[in-house]
Order: C-alpha cells, then structure tokens, then sequence
C-alpha cells in the first residue's frame, strides 16, 4: 500500500504557489513496538500554517523544505501495537497532511465520535474553540455588560469569540467580510451587529455601533481592522492579540499606528498562545460542549471532502476569506 503525503518543496514569498508543494508517494509504514497505525479522517486548515512555512523565529520550528506538512488531525486506528490504543479509536494529534500515520502516541489525546462529529474536535471543541474561550475569558477578562468587537468574526476562532461572549452577557459586535458572513453573524449566530469591512468604513461603524467604546477588541487580522479598533477604544480596554491573517503572506507585518490610544485610553494590548492553556482544556472543553448541548452556542464548520492532494487548495481558501466558520478536509 502507498501513502500520499504532502511535503514543503520551496518557502513561499508572498501567497502560497502551487510549487511551493511536492506531492509524493512513500511506502506505508507499519506501528513498530509500541506505535500504532491508523488512517487520516480530518485535516484542520489553520492560517498559523503559513506562518509554520517561513524561516524565522516563532513559537514552532519553521516546516523543514522536504518535510512532511505540519497539520492537526483526526486518525482512526487501524493496527496497534501499544497498551492504550485500539483499532477503531480515534485520536487526535499534530500527524501532518499524510493518509497513513504511525505514532507511539505522544501528544497525542482519544476522541469520542459518538459524543460529537469528528470535525468539531478539530474546531469548536478543539484549538480553535480553545482559543476563543481562553483569549477572551481570560486575556480578555471579559465582563457581563461589556461591549466586545471580534474580527475574523465569522472564522472558527471569531464565531466561537462572539457566541461565548453572547453567553456571558456582552454585546457582542462581529467584523467579516461580505454581506453573506454579516447576515449569518445576527441572524443566525446572536451577534448585536456586524460591520462588513469590505464595503463599509470600519472605524466609523465602530464608532455608531459602540458609541460608549469598545471594552474587549478580539483581533483575528491585525492591519487597518486594528487601527479602527484602537481609534474607539472604552477606557480600560482590553486588545487581545490573538492573530494578524492580513500580515501573514506579507515579508514585513505592519504594526498598528494608532497605539497611544492605549496610554489616552489606559488600556492594555496582550497576545497570547493557546497552547500555554493546554492543563485547562477539559475544563474549557466541557463548559463549552455544555452550550452546545444547550443550543447556546451553534457550531459552524466548513468542510472540504477530497484527499490529500486538495490540501494546498483549501489552505488557500483561508486567504480569500472562502470559508464559513472551521475549515476542515475530510479525506474520501
Ligand atoms: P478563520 O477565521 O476560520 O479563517 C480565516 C479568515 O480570515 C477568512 O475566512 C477571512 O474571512 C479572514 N481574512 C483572510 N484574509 C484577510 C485579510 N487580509 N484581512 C481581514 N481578514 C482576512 O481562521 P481561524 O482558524 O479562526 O483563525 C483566526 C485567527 O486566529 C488567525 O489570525 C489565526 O492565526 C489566529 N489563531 C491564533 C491562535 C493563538 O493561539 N493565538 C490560535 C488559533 C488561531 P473574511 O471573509 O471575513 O475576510
């Protein structure tokens, strides 16, 4: 048997190329003492991927040109030869974009397909949902009564940011591009309002749509979205650096202009990695799965069904804002 598999053959400058990617073909390894081997269901596509592709210092190791894709993924197992895994357990871990998978389990956590779809453990319940819960309960310290504005709004990250807040009693402003993303934000989500940035001026709608200021800014983009947000901060505010997508095909991100808001303002800008939360995700994990066994949360999820070779395609849709809520590959 084979095993497809995607690997980085060139760093990419600018927008990710077609080129910058090897499609290869390598014999399927079987689990050695105390590995197991199992088939790639779910892919999650994350913006931080084209971060992991650039050589410079971050909080991972640059993806090594010829090395395997860097990429989350729910496996099923199918043979083991270690004491805590199965065939038929699936599993979660950093398994990169590849069919087959052998592990001897570091890193690596069971999930339970009965209890919710494989998806949302890549999403809602997964990194993402992690770290809406985390960047705004906690970097944010949100408060009941409070007005948030979250980017990336109709993200997986910003959807989850602007229904977390709706239950803990904010009012809840969502930023998105195209009209399409702002209607499912009120009508379908329980956001306040929705500021499409694509046509409208951002910082003017800020200012009519939280005209007392904004107390929480949850920043998905980073750019010109973070200027505005500075330019209507409340006093005391709270800026939660989460990510900057508009920078990450750039050679040089760009800072924001507007920061002595913060000292007119008293305000704080922090950025945070989810991955410092990780003792608190099965707390986090089962107040959220709470809510949405509530219905107070929805989860929204973008799935591509392809294989493998469609990885570098549907990362790209990320870039040009194609997706609805988590973007996931299901491998056919
Ligand atoms: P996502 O929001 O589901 O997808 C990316 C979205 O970004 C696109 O749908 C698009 O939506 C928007 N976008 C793309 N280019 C843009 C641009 N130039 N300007 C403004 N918006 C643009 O992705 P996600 O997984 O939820 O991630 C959201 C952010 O959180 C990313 O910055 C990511 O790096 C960050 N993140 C950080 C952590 C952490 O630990 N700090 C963990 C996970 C994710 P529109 O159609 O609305 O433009």
């Amino acid at each position: 048997m084979s095993n497809r598999q995607i690997q980085l053959a060139a760093r990419p400058v600018g927008r990710i190329k077609p080129t910058d990617w090897a499609h290869v073909t390598v014999p399927v390894a079987g689990p050695g003492p105390g590995e197991f081997a199992g088939r790639t269901r779910m892919i999650s596509l994350d913006p931080a991927m084209r971060g992991w592709l650039d050589d410079r210092p971050s909080y991972l190791p640059p993806v090594g040109i010829g090395e395997v894709m860097r990429a989350g993924s729910v496996v099923e197992v199918t043979a083991s030869n270690h004491p805590d895994y199965r065939p038929g357990d699936h599993v979660l871990g950093t398994f990169g974009v590849r069919e087959y998978v052998v592990s001897d389990g570091s890193g690596v956590r069971k999930v339970d397909p009965s209890a919710a779809p494989l998806s949302t453990y890549l999403g809602a319940l997964g990194m993402p949902g992690m770290t809406a819960y985390f960047g705004l309960l906690d970097v944010g310290a949100l408060k009941a009564g409070e007005t948030v504005v979250v980017s990336g709004a109709a993200g997986a990250v910003g959807t989850m940011v602007g229904q977390i807040a709706k239950v803990r009693g904010a009012r809840v402003i969502g930023i998105a591009g195209g009209a399409e993303k702002c209607a499912l934000l009120t009508k379908e989500l329980g956001f306040d309002a929705a500021i499409d940035y694509r046509s409208d001026d951002v910082r003017k709608a800020l200012r009519s749509e939280a005209p007392d200021g904004i107390d929480v800014y949850f920043d998905n983009v980073g750019g010109d979205i973070l200027d505005a947000a500075l330019a209507n901060l409340a006093m005391h505010a709270r800026v939660v650096i989460c990510g900057a997508i508009s920078q990450y095909n750039e050679t040089e991100a760009r800072g924001p202009a507007n920061y002595l808001a913060l000292l007119v303002r008293r305000a704080r800008m922090e950025g945070f990695l989810v991955f410092d939360y990780v003792a608190r995700y099965a707390e986090a994990m089962r107040e959220v799965a709470g809510w949405i066994g509530e219905g107070r949360i929805k989860v929204r999820e973008h799935v591509v069904t392809g294989t493998v070779d469609d990885f570098p395609a549907t990362l790209d849709m990320l870039f040009r804002g194609d997706n609805i809520g988590k973007l996931v590959l299901k491998l056919t």
